[in-house]
C-alpha cells in the first residue's frame, strides 16, 4: 500500500527561543521508552520513566504464560504485555533493526545468539546493553503503574502513577510534559465474523499464542497472513492435521493446498461459521474446524490518558496528531512515539524522540498548532482520496525512510543510510519468496558488508549523537 504523501508545513530552524529544560514523564520503558529518555535527557531534560514490570523490555520480555481469556477481548482478565511466542526470532535483520546510534552488532560472549536475525532474547539482551552504555537505569521507576494521566490548568500534566508491589498507594505528581511510549501489540483487534458467538470451537489470538503442543492432531484455521501470522501456521502445521489459512491479501489463484506442506491450505477471507464447527470461506471452500487462530492485529489503547477528547482513538486512528507523533493544540507538551507499524521501528523511534526533545527545549520550532492541524487535515483527506481506511492511518511500510528522512531533517541529522533502505526491500522481497528460509539465506551480503562499514563509527564513539 503506498501512502500518499502530504503537504508538509515549512519548519524553522534552528529556534531563536531560548533553551528550556523541563520535567518530562516517559510512559514506558520498552525499546522506544528507553531511547526517548536518553534524548530527553541529552537535550537537557529532566527525566522520570514510569515502567509496570520489573524489567525494561516490553515486548521483548518473554512471558510463558497467557492470558486467562485466549482471545484477549475479556476487560477484566490478566492482562500479559508481550505477545511473544517461543520460537519467535526477529523477521527485521539485526543491521536493519538496531538503533542508528547503538548499532545491534553480534557480541561474542557465550549464551549470546549471534545470528543474523536472532531470537528473542538476544533483543532483549540488546536493550539492556543499551540501558547499560547510556546509564539509562537510574531514570526508571520500575514496577510502576500510571493509571492517570490529565491535563491541569494551565498546560500542566498530573500523573498518578502506583507501586505494584505498595498495596495500592497512589502517587500524584505534576509534569510539564508526558511522552506516550506504552506499547501497541497488546490489546488484540478481533475479526468480525458472522456467527461466530455460536461457533464450538476455541478460538485464540496470536498474542496468546506461545507454542503448538496444543493444536496437536486438530483442525485449525488461522486468520491472517502478517509475519506472525506465517510463523505460527508453519509452527502449527507441524502437529496439526490440517492448518487453513483465511488471507485478506492471497491472491485467487494462489488458493489450494500450499505446494511445499502437506497439509497446508490457502482461503479467502471466511464467510461465515457454522453451530456444526463449519468455516465457510468467501471463495466458496469450506471447513469443519477444532479451532481459529486470530492473527488480526492490534488496537492503540492509552486507558490512563485524558485529554477531555482533543486525542481520541477512532477506528485505531490516533488523532489528530502532527506526524503521527504532537496533538496540534497540545504540542510539544504531548507525544507519541512508537505508533507507526509495518516499519522498522527502533530507528523510527529514535528519530521521534530527538524531534521531541528538541520541540521540547524549544531548539526545535514547531509550526503554529493551525498550521500542524491543517498539515493533519491534508493528510487524513489524501488517505480518504486513496481509498485507505481510516484504521490503516499509522500503517507505513515504505514510506517509513521518508518519514524518518523528514524527521532527521527537521533535527539536523543525516537520511537513513542507502544500505538500510536496500536491506529492508531485499528482506521483504526474500521472506515472500521463502518465508520459511529467509531468516538464514539471503543474497544481500554485500549489504551487510557495507553496514558493518558504517557501524564502526558509532562502535568507537557510542555515547555520543551522530548528529552532533
Ligand atoms: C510478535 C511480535 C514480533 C515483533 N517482531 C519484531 C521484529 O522482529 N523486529 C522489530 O524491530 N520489531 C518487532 N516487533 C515490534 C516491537 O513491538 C518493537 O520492536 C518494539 O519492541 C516496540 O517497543 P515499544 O517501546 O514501542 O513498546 P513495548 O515494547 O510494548 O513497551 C511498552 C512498555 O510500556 C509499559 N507500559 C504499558 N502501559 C504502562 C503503564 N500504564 N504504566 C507503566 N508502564 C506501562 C509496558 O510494560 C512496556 O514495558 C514485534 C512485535 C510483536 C508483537
Amino acid at each position: 500500500m503506498n501512502i500518499p504523501k502530504t503537504p508538509t508545513v515549512p519548519f524553522r530552524f534552528p529556534s531563536t527561543t531560548p533553551i528550556t529544560h523541563r520535567k518530562v514523564a516517559v510512559i514506558g520503558a520498552g525499546a522506544a521508552g528507553l531511547v526517548a529518555a536518553r534524548e530527553l535527557r541529552s537535550e537537557g531534560h529532566s527525566v522520570v520513566v514510569f515502567e509496570r514490570e520489573k524489567q525494561i523490555g516490553g515486548t521483548w520480555i518473554y512471558n510463558p504464560n497467557t492470558e486467562s481469556d485466549p482471545l484477549g477481548v475479556e476487560p477484566t482478565r490478566n492482562i500479559i504485555h508481550s505477545s511473544l511466542y517461543a520460537s519467535l526470532r526477529t523477521n527485521l535483520s539485526r543491521e536493519v533493526m538496531g538503533f542508528r546510534e547503538y548499532p545491534f552488532v553480534a557480541v561474542d560472549k557465550g549464551d549470546r545468539d549471534p545470528r543474523r536475525f536472532p531470537g528473542h532474547r538476544e533483543v532483549l539482551e540488546y536493550l539492556n546493553d543499551f540501558m547499560g552504555e547510556f546509564e539509562l537505569g537510574g531514570l526508571v521507576r520500575f514496577g510502576t503503574e500510571v493509571k492517570h494521566v490529565g491535563l491541569m490548568e494551565g498546560g500542566k500534566w498530573k500523573v498518578r502513577s502506583r507501586k505494584r508491589s505498595d498495596g495500592g498507594e497512589d502517587d500524584d505528581e505534576v509534569y510539564d510534559a508526558v511522552v506516550v511510549v506504552n506499547g501497541h501489540y497488546t490489546e488484540p483487534r478481533i475479526a468480525e465474523i458472522p456467527g461466530i458467538d455460536m461457533w464450538p470451537g476455541k478460538q485464540i489470538h496470536s498474542h496468546n499464542y506461545r507454542v503448538p503442543d496444543p493444536f496437536r492432531d486438530q483442525i485449525v484455521v488461522l486468520i491472517g497472513s502478517s509475519s506472525s501470522a506465517v510463523d505460527i501456521s508453519v509452527e502449527i502445521a507441524g502437529v496439526a492435521k490440517e492448518v487453513h489459512i483465511s488471507s485478506r491479501t492471497a491472491m485467487d489463484e494462489a488458493f489450494g493446498k500450499l505446494h511445499r506442506y502437506n497439509n497446508i491450505h490457502l482461503h479467502s477471507v471466511i464467510e461465515s461459521v457454522q453451530q456444526d464447527g463449519t468455516v465457510v470461506f468467501r471463495d466458496e471452500s469450506a471447513v469443519c474446524g477444532d479451532m481459529i487462530v486470530h492473527c488480526t492485529g492490534y488496537k492503540y489503547h492509552f486507558p490512563f490518558l485524558k485529554t477531555n477528547d482533543i486525542v481520541t482513538v477512532d477506528d485505531n486512528r490516533v488523532g489528530p496528531l502532527y506526524k503521527h507523533i504532537f496533538p496540534p493544540v497540545l504540542a510539544p507538551l504531548l507525544s507519541f512515539v512508537g505508533l507507526p507499524w509495518k516499519v522498522a521501528p527502533f530507528p523510527l523511534v529514535e528519530f521521534q524522540s530527538k524531534w521531541i526533545a528538541g520541540s521540547l527545549s524549544g531548539r526545535i520550532s514547531l509550526p503554529t498548532p493551525e498550521e500542524m492541524m491543517k498539515d493533519v487535515e491534508a493528510f487524513y483527506a489524501s488517505l480518504e482520496a486513496s481509498g485507505i481506511p481510516k484504521r490503516y492511518t499509522h500503517k507505513m511500510g515504505n514510506y517509513q525512510f521518508e518519514y524518518n528522512d523528514w524527521l532527521a531533517a527537521e533535527c539536523g541529522c543525516p537520511p537513513s543510510e542507502e544500505w538500510r533502505k536496500e536491506m529492508y526491500h531485499a528482506t521483504s522481497k526474500n521472506k515472500k519468496a521463502r518465508p520459511e528460509t529467509y531468516r538464514d539465506e539471503w543474497e544481500d551480503q554485500h549489504l551487510v558488508e557495507q553496514a558493518q562499514k558504517d557501524f564502526q563509527k558509532f562502535l568507537s564513539k557510542a555515547g555520543h549523537s551522530s548528529c552532533m
